[in-house]
């Protein structure tokens, strides 16, 4: 089996290395297929395929996006899609100026608090000032001693229930799906481990996520304890998807595991590169 990661972030998101950097990592790493799946934007894929090509990778564009779904906030990643299809453009750009307007209801329910300053301190942390995500909070929080590192500002401050964390409105499973499929992409429900659903739900989220043409699933996840693999494989084969595999690489010190440093998909399930 090939070494394939395909689900990692760059600065064009809430990663810590560049597009760049993020391609010679993998490549260091012995990978051999890297897609590079930024939050909501596109923006790192044309340097990160230049990259590609130098170190002799083979790269897939990418890309995760956030949708809501029963109120919560649950990730798909688009794979092999058309960079320059313009409603999948559209679509993001939209994610992007909510993500602005959450950013900055954070900062005043950082103010109620007490803690002040919190927009321009997470915008410098922002390698693309239209991409602002709690990552780039959490950072600035630990910069100023609120917390001790990243994980610790989350479990206090930046998820619900915590005085950080503000509701948000993002697109819709049809929505995600949707501009992924008409761009040419494979649609992948990210890391199903980490969502908090019961059996039920998650079975609604996959019903629904096949029903608008979603195509593939992360049994392999940085982010997946092994009981996780052993659940999302069994709903692989009974939803008849494809099997992906992604680190969630953010950078040194942020991450589950290193970039291409996951352990292989269970043999029956037929990889997600097959399809590319
Ligand atoms: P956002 O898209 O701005 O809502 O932020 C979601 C991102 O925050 C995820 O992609 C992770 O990078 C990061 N994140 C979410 N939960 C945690 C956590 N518990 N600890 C550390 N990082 C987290
Ligand atoms: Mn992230
Ligand atoms: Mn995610
Ligand atoms: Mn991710």
């Amino acid at each position: 089996m090939p070494n394939v990661d395909l689900h990692c972030h760059s600065t064009a998101s809430d990663g810590l290395l560049s597009a760049a950097e993020v391609v010679r990592l993998a490549a260091q790493n012995g990978v051999e297929i890297l897609a590079l799946t930024d939050h909501d934007d596109l923006g790192g894929l044309e340097e990160a395929r230049a990259a590609a090509d130098e170190a002799g990778v083979r790269f897939i564009n990418g890309v995760e996006i956030s949708i809501e779904w029963m109120e919560s906030q649950v990730h798909i990643v688009g794979l092999n899609f058309d960079a320059g299809d313009a409603a999948l453009n559209a679509g993001l750009e939209s994610i992007r100026a909510g993500r602005v307007s959450r950013a900055r209801r954070m900062s005043e329910a950082f103010e109620q608090i007490a803690i002040k300053g919190t927009f321009d301190g997470a915008m410098r942390y922002a390698g693309n000032p239209n991409l602002i995500g709690r990552a780039h909070f959490a950072r600035y929080l630990v910069e100023i001693g609120v917390c001790k590192d990243v994980r610790s500002v989350f479990d206090s401050y930046l998820v619900p229930g915590r005085p950080g964390y503000v509701a948000h409105r993002w697109p819709t499973m049809q929505d995600a799906v949707g501009w992924i499929v008409r761009a040419g992409g494979i649609a992948v429900m990210a890391h199903p481990g980490r969502y908090k659903f019961s059996k039920g739900e998650m079975r609604r989220l996959f019903d629904e996520f096949k029903l608008h043409g979603g195509r593939a699933v992360e049994v392999i996840s940085g982010s997946h304890s092994a009981d996780n693999v052993k659940t999302f494989a069994r709903l692989a084969r009974k939803y008849d998807l494809l099997a992906s595999c992604g680190s969630d690489y953010h950078g040194p010190g942020e991450s589950y595991v290193g970039l291409g440093k996951l352990p292989p998909l269970p043999p029956d399930l037929t990889p997600v590169w097959e399809a590319f």
